[in-house]
């Protein structure tokens, strides 16, 4: 058996080496036109050739202008010796700031400007939260003062802390609203709440900002959410707000430089990836990736911080 196989081979090799040739030659022809557009079949195309779009949903925004804004100032804070805040706003604020608001209460007094009473000015917080907090404290800010504001519970109240987790209360909720009521009518936001950790005796993690709820005239609600990005210029955040835009302004973002995307390193930076709200690359690089090149989470939806021109 072996002997005849043996044979047959050697009667036949010439055949059999020209066959393999051959066909070497038409597979890489096929490659080779492949390259150069003809058409040939689908088997001999590249595999990634054909996967080198992938198309994530878009998610639609609406563009809003957030009249205020709010950090934490320079110094310590603590419960007993107080926190400094640095409001700057467009347009004239009201700060007011309420030390130990009930979780309960604050809710409430959100579902209420949901529902019936449009929460607009202090006076309407104060109703709202029914007095469920420790201590009130209000500050006049004038328009783009970058000012802070130091906001302290008097010792004569006595509250050290406020008692062992989980806690009924908040230690800080600052609230901004517009001084003015016609300013009320040129903006689509109405208040802005921003609930602040500030550590005390029973539970010492540094101030920090908690969440912040923009309020509109409308009677709707949004979470004010960072966004993730390079810290080259202005810093690490910029506000996404609701179905909202960056409330620094357009013109801000156009004339940055240093905002490179990170995977071609030349355009500049205009696709903010959802659920993980990293702004990390251009508009051309977000086709060929389905996976977040920075923290490798799956995108599930992407926006864009300026109008995408058409690629
Ligand atoms: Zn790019
Ligand atoms: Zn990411």
């Amino acid at each position: 058996m072996a002997t005849i196989l043996l044979v047959t081979l050697y009667e036949y090799s010439p055949l059999f080496y020209i066959a393999v040739v051959s066909l070497c030659f038409l597979v890489t022809a096929a490659i080779v036109l492949g390259w150069f557009g003809f058409d040939v079949p689908v088997f001999l195309l590249s595999h990634e050739d054909s996967e080198s779009t992938v198309s994530t949903p878009e998610k639609l925004m609406v563009q809003e202008t957030n009249p205020f804004s709010l950090a934490l100032g320079s110094g310590s804070a603590c419960v007993s010796d107080g926190v400094s805040l640095k409001p700057c706003c467009l347009e004239p604020c009201v700060l007011s700031c309420f030390w130990g608001c009930e979780v309960g209460a604050l809710q409430e007094a959100l579902r209420t400007h949901q529902q019936n009473l449009r929460l607009t000015s202090p006076q309407h917080f104060l109703e709202a939260l029914h007095h469920h907090f420790h201590y009130h404290q209000t500050f006049y800010i004038r328009s783009e003062d970058e000012k802070e504001c130091h906001t302290c519970i008097p010792a004569d109240q006595r509250i050290p802390d406020f008692g062992p987790l989980p806690r009924k209360h908040y230690p800080l909720v600052a609230v901004l609203t517009l001084a003015e009521t016609e300013a009320r009518y040129l903006y689509n936001i109405v208040a802005n709440v921003i609930v602040i950790h500030v550590p005390d005796g029973k539970y010492n993690l540094s101030a920090r900002i908690l969440f912040q709820y923009l309020l509109t005239s409308q009677g709707y609600m949004h979470e004010l959410k960072p966004l993730f990005m390079s810290a080259e210029g202005s810093g690490q955040l910029a506000g996404e707000q609701m179905e909202g835009s960056p409330d620094r302004g357009e013109s801000d973002w156009s004339e940055e430089t240093g905002r490179n995307c990170v995977v071609c390193q030349n355009a500049a930076v205009n696709r903010v990836l959802l659920p993980c709200r990293h702004a990390c690359v251009c508009d051309s690089c977000m086709l060929h990736f389905q996976h977040c090149p920075i923290c490798r989470a799956f995108v599930l939806e992407s926006f864009a911080l300026r109008p995408t021109l058409q690629i």
